[in-house]
């Protein structure tokens, strides 16, 4: 599952990958970017923003471009060594190849791929919320926008970009779990908004630098989680069968006796 700390790690295997290179080839295989041709660009920086990843690029006597993508539920970026067979995904997901002397990255099934001027970022990402691994991370203003909007439920607020960027589905019922929260809990009724966004920060931080997302602090497969992914299995704590349910056009996981409703 991308979130943030999924599209981090990705910025850091294209920026060990392709940072300080020139590009020798690529191959946009997305119609709004056909005749793109980006060989001669040199590679500048590689960030993310919430669940964004951008590219910078630069190039003597033109204007500095970043190369954006988004990778949903279901994007990916791989590098590759030149010459290595392409181990990722099927090849009809590829949208995206770009190679420098030393290395191969392919992206499959990215989303929203767009070229702009790196000066026109903010018209793309100037939505987003503080940022959960940015260096701009602020505890008080992610609150303060959750809390803007009292009626919403607490689980749709934390999955809001606009609110926070970098929360998606498994850390949002995570962290609703180790706060005793019912995911439809109206923001109004949350005493401390700024104590569950930090624990939310912290989760997704905590897994920088590996795939395995564990909120558990376990690596073992299938300990990983208290709730995302294991519907009908018991509560690691009470024992209570944990229910699934859609909410919003997402799935939320919880436990019925750890996380009651209050009414
Ligand atoms: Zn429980």
């Amino acid at each position: 599952m991308p979130e943030g700390d999924t599209v981090w790690n990705t910025a850091r295997v294209l920026e060990r990958a392709l940072v300080g290179d020139i590009l020798t080839g690529s191959d946009f295989r997305v119609p709004q970017l056909a005749t793109t041709k980006l060989a001669g660009w040199k590679v500048a920086g590689s960030g993310s923003r919430g669940k964004h990843l951008l590219l910078r690029l630069t190039k003597p006597a033109e204007t500095p471009h970043t190369l954006h993508s988004h990778l949903r539920m279901d994007g990916a970026w791989r590098a590759y060594a030149p010459g290595e067979r392409w181990s990722g995904r099927p090849s009809h997901l590829i949208r995206l190849v770009i190679r420098t002397a030393r290395s191969v990255a392919v992206g499959y099934h990215l989303h929203e791929v767009a070229l702009i001027p790196t000066a026109e970022e903010g018209r793309l990402l100037g939505y987003l919320g503080p940022d959960l691994l940015g260096t701009d991370w602020d505890v008080d203003e992610a609150a303060r926008r959750i809390a803007a909007h009292p009626d919403a439920s607490i689980a749709e607020a934390l999955l809001d970009q606009r609110n926070l960027a970098g929360v998606g589905n498994l850390y949002k019922s995570e962290t609703l779990f180790l706060r005793g929260l019912w995911p439809w809990t109206p923001v109004s009724e949350v005493k401390d908004l700024g104590g569950l966004v930090e624990l939310a920060q912290k989760l997704v931080a905590s897994n920088r630098g590996r795939w395995t997302q564990s909120t558990t602090g376990l690596l073992r497969r299938g300990e990983t989680n208290y709730v995302y992914g294991r519907r009908a299995l018991p509560c690691r704590r009470c024992g209570a069968a944990i229910q699934k349910a859609d909410q919003d056009e997402r799935i939320t996981f919880w436990c019925p006796r750890c996380q009651p409703q209050n009414d």
